[in-house]
């Protein structure tokens, strides 16, 4: 391909990807193909001549979309967000194009003076203590790593090497082998398996500690496990604390035991993978407190803010470890500035660096402090909305409180229910969750992930959860009647709706409650809901001239009807309708009458969805 095929390819494969991002919600979140796919469609080895582009960029729908999780999707909520944006991706365009190495100062200047520039710019934006930031002469500073599990690793291995260096300053005799062999790391039971991979990769021992009943790691039974330990002969060196676990978003409890290990002279490293994007809230922050005696922080720009993989933030006070560690001098590597620039390759376990700096600063400039607040703030509205609904349905409960964007949920009684109800939901492939195991209770996680997810997306995702919930349970037990919905909430939900004299006037008539239930969903909604509901339930039409006239006057007059008449209608048609989630189920409705309904009249009866009032009080 040559520049002028490449220009014209580029600008075709930009489209390519803004109609897919744009489009995105049309793709099945979770691919329907089954291990070895691939395999049965490629060629067992490589072309030996070149192939013509279009056909390599016909093969990308043909092949390698059906294979893909689309982890941009409102209706993907599983793990935690891996966000992209337009201002990373072109970011990227350009870094892949100069696709320098930046693991010393000289191997590209801009590699690293970039990185140190926008590191401190977001531990400023998070509010980060002075010490973690580059400043002339100080020791402390920031640098991109590629995962949150790589900084842990890091800062484990500079610990390691502090403490055996602690060890031989008062026993010069002892070897470092001796001395890692009795070293001890400590992390909550919530903590990442990536913590547990580094204590393994560092040969060390873990200790988990036992979370309390807010799945937070508290400081006297950390203290008690170091005592423990202490008096075994063992060398307490490593804390690894996470605010915002992976199971539930909970936070470690950073000003209880940061002081301890402070006073043991024990690293504190802390993992906010997910939750730090969140802290360029300042209402946020709270979960910060006691960060200053930490040694180490990392979070990944990677996840919540729009900076797409890979890019962990990872700062350090004090950079000497990691230089004692990672420390290789080669004479190909020296450059005539060597000393008095910062090379990367000292901080890493890697040499070679990519231009990841040069994302970051894209996105920040583009969104600025508060495009990036907004939107981290919106992640954190839609998770409650999501909370709210399922907080209205008794079949379900939410066993550990929502933080952030993340709503962890399950059906109540046994963890089977919970666990069938996520294999179903994940099988379906319209919404992608994955789940957790808190204090031996399985739940599903429910992250809000996409940067454009709406209010209809949550709605529509919820009641794929509660349809899906239906058929586990095989009956109805959730009571509408339960849900909670604020005026202002239907308001946002359908600006038509508000209260009607009927609602304000009977606070005690169900017709409040199917009021509000109709307002917070879409009418096709309702109607698939009660379609599946009725449908079951086999529930006879009630079979009498006036409810046919009633039913044949709604449809006729084009005025709006409350969700009763709706139902009546629906009770009236149910066996014989097809639900408009089917698929080939068009935006027309068609409702024939069937044998138990008025059974021998002429008419179809067609409601067109479009026009359709129901959720608009009379
Ligand atoms: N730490 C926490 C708390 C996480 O939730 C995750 C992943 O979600 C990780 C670490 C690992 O992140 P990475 O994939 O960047 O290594």
């Amino acid at each position: 391909m040559n520049f002028n095929e490449y220009r014209q390819h580029g600008k075709e494969m930009v489209d390519y990807i803004a109609d897919y991002l744009e489009n995105i919600r049309e793709r099945r979140v979770y691919p329907n193909v089954s291990p070895g796919y691939l395999r049965n469609i490629l060629p067992s080895s490589a072309p030996v001549d070149g192939e013509p582009w279009n056909s390599i960029f016909g093969d990308i729908e043909k092949c390698i979309m059906p294979g893909v999780t689309h982890w941009q999707s409102p209706h993907m909520h599983a793990y935690f967000p891996a966000l992209n944006s337009p201002a990373s991706l072109l970011a990227d365009m350009l870094a892949d194009a100069i696709n320098c190495l930046g693991f010393t100062w000289a191997s590209s200047p801009v590699c690293t003076e970039l990185e140190t520039i926008v590191m401190n710019w977001l531990g400023k934006m998070i509010c980060l203590p002075e010490d973690f930031l580059h400043r002339i002469g100080g020791p402390g500073g920031g640098i991109i790593q590629t995962t949150a599990s790589e900084a842990t690793l890091v800062c484990l291995l500079a610990a390691r090497t502090r403490a055996i260096r602690e060890v031989q300053e008062n026993d010069p005799q002892s070897m470092p082998v001796e001395i890692n062999s009795r070293l001890v790391a400590y992390c909550s039971d919530q903590a990442h398996s990536s913590v547990e991979k580094a204590g393994l990769i560092g040969l060390v021992r873990m200790r988990y500690i036992d979370s309390d009943d807010h799945l937070s790691m508290r400081g006297e039974i950390l203290t008690e496990a170091l005592l423990r330990d202490r008096k075994d002969g063992l060398v307490p060196f490593f804390v690894c604390a996470t605010l915002g676990t992976t199971g539930a978003c909970s936070f470690d409890n950073l000003q209880e035991i940061g002081p301890i290990c402070e006073k043991n002279g024990l690293w504190l490293h802390i993992d906010a993978a997910y939750a730090g994007s969140a802290f360029i809230c300042p209402e946020f922050r709270c979960w910060m407190k006691g960060i200053e005696h930490a040694d180490s922080f990392a979070f990944n720009p990677s996840k919540w803010l729009m900076v797409h993989f890979d890019c962990t933030a990872m700062w350090v006070k004090n950079s000497q470890a990691l230089h004692r560690t990672f420390n290789v001098d080669p004479i190909y590597l020296k450059h005539e500035n060597s000393g008095l620039a910062i090379d990367y390759m000292h901080w890493q376990i890697p040499l070679s660096k990519r231009f990841r700096a040069l994302k970051l600063w894209f996105v920040i400039r583009n969104y600025g402090i508060t495009g990036l607040q907004k939107h981290i703030r919106e992640g954190v509205r839609l998770a409650q909305k999501f909370e709210a609904l399922v907080l209205a349905d008794s079949r379900f409960e939410i066993p550990a409180p929502r933080y952030l964007g993340m709503v962890v949920f399950r059906l109540r009684g046994d963890n089977s229910l919970t666990e069938q109800l996520l294999k179903k939901i994940n099988s379906r492939g319209r919404v992608h969750c994955v789940p957790a195991s808190l204090h031996g209770k399985y739940v599903i996680r429910f992250t809000v992930t996409s940067s454009t997810t709406t209010n209809d997306d949550l709605l529509r995702d919820w009641a794929e959860i509660k349809s899906t919930a239906f058929e586990i349970l095989g009956s109805v037990t959730n009571s509408p009647s339960r849900a909670r919905v604020s005026l202002a909430e239907t308001r946002e939900r359908n600006e038509n709706f508000g209260s009607s004299l009927l609602l304000a006037n009977s606070p005690m008539s169900p017709k409040i409650v199917n009021g509000s239930f109709a307002a917070i969903y879409d009418a096709a909604d309702v109607f698939n809901e009660c379609m599946k509901t009725f449908g079951r339930l086999r529930l006879h039409a009630r079979d009498s001239p006036a409810m046919r006239r009633r039913i044949r006057g709604i449809l006729m007059s084009g005025k709006q009807f409350s969700l009763d008449s709706g139902m009546d209608l629906v009770q009236g048609y149910a066996s014989c309708a097809r639900p408009l989630s089917e698929p080939g189920a068009s935006n027309l409705l068609q409702v024939k009458e069937d044998e138990d309904f008025a059974g021998k009249s002429d008419s179809t009866l067609s409601i067109d969805k479009s026009e359709s009032t129901i959720g608009k009080a009379q």
